[in-house]
């Protein structure tokens, strides 16, 4: 499905500061140090370049067949992808879009397609007012028209547009690092009722794990 883009007077990226950048870095090494699964992606640094068998043969790199003619990395299409969804965020993302095709597994909403209307509804606005107003005008009246529109398709703020890949089985939960088999499509706003209930269930187990640690603590001579 091809992405339709809103107008560039509304892709703001909002600027980071120095201290969220090192807090982010910090949770990135962190990351990093989690075993197999437990994080969302794998660092293309820690796949082989190249693989050979015992007899010193090039195999392929994901699932170690034999390669025939001219192939030097991988045995088929297929292995060559379950490498790069692995590791490629935006290649896992592109290949759910595929899929799916931007529809919401929980609500059914056509999150893609909607967003892709709203897109060129701006654009269209944009163009007819473009040669009238002033850059910071335009740009205040697009945002003023993107929410105005925005209830029209059931939304009430741009932070809901967009859909979200989820992880079926949570990365927490050993879930990441996976196939498309355990990715699939939520809308933002499912995708934030979800993560919801996620933290919910954190601190619930948390908050068990804690009080067990008491009365243990509280059996000892
Ligand atoms: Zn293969
Ligand atoms: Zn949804």
């Amino acid at each position: 499905m091809r992405k339709a883009r809103l107008p560039p007077e509304l892709r703001v990226k909002k600027p980071q500061s120095k201290q969220k950048k090192k807090k982010q870095r910090e949770q990135l090494e962190a990351h990093l140090q989690k075993p197999r699964g437990y994080r969302r992606f794998t660092p293309t640094s820690e796949l082989p370049l190249e693989r050979f068998d015992a007899q010193g043969q090039r195999v392929c790199r994901w699932c170690g067949g034999s390669l025939t003619g001219r192939q030097r990395s991988w045995c088929s299409v297929a292995c060559n992808e379950a490498w790069l969804v692995r590791s490629m965020p935006s290649f896992a993302r592109k290949k759910v879009l595929e899929r799916d095709r931007g529809v919401c597994v929980q609500c059914g909403v056509e999150a893609q397609g909607r967003d892709n209307q709203i897109a060129r509804e701006l654009q269209k606005e944009r163009r007819l007012r473009r040669g009238t107003l002033t850059r910071v005008v335009l740009r205040d009246h697009l945002k003023q028209h993107l929410l105005d529109i925005l209830p029209r398709y059931g939304l009430s703020d741009p932070g809901e547009m967009g859909w979200q890949m989820d992880h079926i089985i949570a990365v927490e939960q050993g879930g990441g690092e996976c196939g498309l088999e355990n990715l699939q499509t939520l809308c933002t706003v499912c995708h934030r009722q979800k993560s919801k209930q996620q933290a919910a269930e954190r601190a619930q187990r948390r908050k068990a794990v804690r009080s067990q640690g008491i009365s243990l603590s509280g059996e000892m001579p």
